[in-house]
């Protein structure tokens, strides 16, 4: 058959297409007035988006890049953190918090599972600078408790920072109520455009813990970004095609929900929500586990290889059939995990085609495990409960 290249991977996500086109058509200058009512439009946007008051901030760099921007402007050599970590992206924050010699201490979680909130309590005290952790950890498909560890910290002057790459747009998240100091989020995730862009909304408090920090810093020198962003601009060359994708991703968002963008993005939430949901029971229907069963995330589920078959062979034979790209496992768990995201600009009918490729690719790989239609019944069950209570 015919195939057509699609992505099911937790970013790069699925383009959409008012953002491809404002992409091709940013032929502009960037300190322009032009740009300036965009760019300001696009920063305001995004404050809906990530559901905050707090000052925006955008920065030309994968997410990794304003990860680095949040350790560089909140500490001091020297200082203790805090680093909650149950995955890749949680080791990311302790290599970033050594590389700018911070005394790191971490609380962990196998892979699968969610750290012990009191074991995050017992390694709290008043030393504690700033707490990393991730809203979702993209590598092995698990939710943390964002609110649980905020009321932890609260009245102190620890502060929290979010890697929400995977977060945003696919989870409910109480931003001002919370007490983020910190969260981040990434172009190439739920805004459906390419990588390239990071963005970033700061509290009041960490603002000004900004002006104590000892770090070296020019590029990703926050401060320096809000001034600029203020009047319009960004302090260097911005990724200005990627602006533009933004600016149109979010329209069509907030089109999902007659023209509120804050709206559009709870309902990209409970989008992402259901085909969850769905892909979940599919995925047992057919005789498959969960990895993160505990507290699975809505951005991807990742899901344990089958018996006597690689999670590389599945994701291998579902490209090669379908040209659908899922994710392997990252670094050990290599082979061990396959992972479908529902972050962006999916819906039910990429959903249901998922389960019905990964149906034909399992009935090759662990044939008479299940029967054709198991994954597909469970999942339109799922849907029909959902579209019963009204939430589709
Ligand atoms: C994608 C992702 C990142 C950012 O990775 P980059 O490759 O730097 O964009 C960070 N954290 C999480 C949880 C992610 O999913």
């Amino acid at each position: 058959m015919f195939r057509k290249t699609r992505l099911f991977t937790p970013g790069p996500t699925p383009l959409a297409p008012a953002a491809q086109f404002a992409m091709a058509a940013a032929d502009l200058h960037h300190r322009t007035p032009e740009f300036r009512a965009l760019y300001s439009r696009v920063l305001q946007q995004l404050q809906s988006f990530i559901g905050t008051k707090n000052d925006v901030v955008a920065i030309a760099a994968s997410g990794t890049g304003a990860m680095e921007a949040a350790v560089s402007n909140l500490t001091s050599p020297g200082d203790k953190v805090l680093v909650l970590t149950a995955g890749k992206f949680g080791e990311r924050w302790t290599s970033l918090a050594k590389a700018f010699g911070c005394a790191v201490t971490v609380v962990s979680a196998p892979y699968g599972e969610t750290f012990s909130l009191d074991e995050v309590r017992k390694n709290l005290s008043p030393e504690v600078r700033v707490v990393f952790m991730q809203a979702t950890e993209t590598s092995t498909g698990i939710r943390h408790d964002i609110s649980a560890v905020a009321k932890l910290l609260r009245g102190s002057d620890t502060l929290l920072v979010v890697d929400a790459i995977t977060g945003l747009g696919t989870t409910h998240l109480d931003v001002d109520g919370d007490g983020i100091d910190i969260i981040i989020g990434g172009s190439q995730k739920a805004l459906m455009v390419p990588p390239g862009m990071a963005y970033l909304a700061a509290s009041q408090r960490a603002w000004d813990r900004m002006e104590s920090s000892k770090q070296p810093r020019y590029y990703f020198d926050l401060r320096k970004e809000r001034k600029s962003a203020a009047k319009g601009e960004s302090s260097y060359t911005p990724a200005v095609a990627l602006v533009a994708a933004i600016g149109a991703a979010l329209d069509y968002i907030a089109s999902q929900s007659n023209g509120d963008v804050a709206e559009g993005r709870r309902k990209l939430v409970a989008n992402a929500e259901l085909c969850a949901a769905m892909t979940r029971a599919a995925v047992q229907a057919m005789g498959l586990q969960l990895f993160a069963p505990s507290s699975p995330s809505a951005a991807v589920t990742a899901v344990k290889a089958p018996a006597g078959a690689s999670a590389t062979d599945v994701v291998k034979k579902f490209k090669a059939q379908f040209g659908g790209i899922l994710s392997d496992g990252q670094g050990e768990m290599k082979g061990q995990i396959f992972r479908i995201a529902h972050i962006g600009y999916l819906d039910f009918m990429d959903c249901i085609a998922i389960i019905a490729g990964l149906e034909q690719v399992l009935a090759e790989l662990t044939p008479g495990a299940f029967k054709l239609g198991d994954g597909l019944r469970a999942a339109q069950q799922v849907y029909r409960d959902a579209a019963a209570k009204k939430e589709a």
